[in-house]
């Protein structure tokens, strides 16, 4: 199985990139990627975070990607085209305290049109403190996340997206991942929650972004 969200000391994780791969391999994993929060990271701090990846993928058995989670913000995701190119996937959430429910899927729409996002990160999370989408709301994001190819995880760590909007996902044919959003090794692999509610939605391995690398 995957761990698409992962951290490790290069943002606020406790572990090194290579505890993180240690315990994906200690569970078994077959994927697992590493994805720490880009406002940490000087262009200097950045190479060396992509060449240990790199160092650490060729002396592994399970497959390492070189993930970041980036930023939405009004003005747009805070990812660069330098920084997306030399990376395998770009996870997008939104940290901004939200103004309500409309700006906030404001910010998703944002997100999904963004060329350098791959994934959208914990997407729900926030719908207790700003309201929940109607199911009109939710066809829309699918809709638009289908027309330019975007994932959302699905993340244990905050039980997000709802059942509803992963059955939408899958119907339309739009990638999910698997999340533990780990911050310290002994969390990497858990995402149990994320496997039970992606096999409740009715996903089978073909609904999963990355499916030829399990
Ligand atoms: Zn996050
Ligand atoms: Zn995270």
């Amino acid at each position: 199985m995957m761990d698409m969200h992962t951290h490790t000391q290069y943002s606020d994780g406790i572990g090194t990139i290579r505890d993180n791969v240690a315990e994906a391999e200690k569970k078994g994993l077959r994927l697992i990627g590493i994805s720490d929060h880009i406002h940490y990271f000087t262009p200097k701090r950045f190479n060396a975070y992509i060449s240990e990846i790199k160092r650490i993928k060729e002396e592994s058995e399970i497959t390492i990607l070189a993930g970041i989670e980036a930023n939405i913000l009004t003005t747009g995701v805070d990812i660069t085209d330098d920084m997306a190119k030399k990376l395998d996937y770009v996870i997008a959430s939104a940290h901004l305290w939200p103004e309500g429910i409309n700006a906030h899927l404001e910010l998703i729409k944002i997100a999904i049109q963004d060329d350098n996002v791959d994934i959208i990160g914990h997407f729900g999370n926030l719908f207790p403190y700003t309201g929940y989408p109607s199911h009109g709301e939710y066809l829309e994001i699918v809709e638009l996340a289908e027309e330019h190819g975007k994932a959302f995880e699905i993340s244990s760590r905050y039980r997000v997206p709802e059942l509803d909007f992963i059955k939408l996902c899958i119907k339309r044919g739009v990638k999910l991942t698997f999340a533990s959003d780990a911050h310290m090794p002994a969390e990497v692999g858990a995402i149990g929650w994320s496997k039970k509610v992606f096999k409740k939605a009715g996903g089978t391995k073909d609904d999963l972004l990355f499916s030829e690398l399990l």
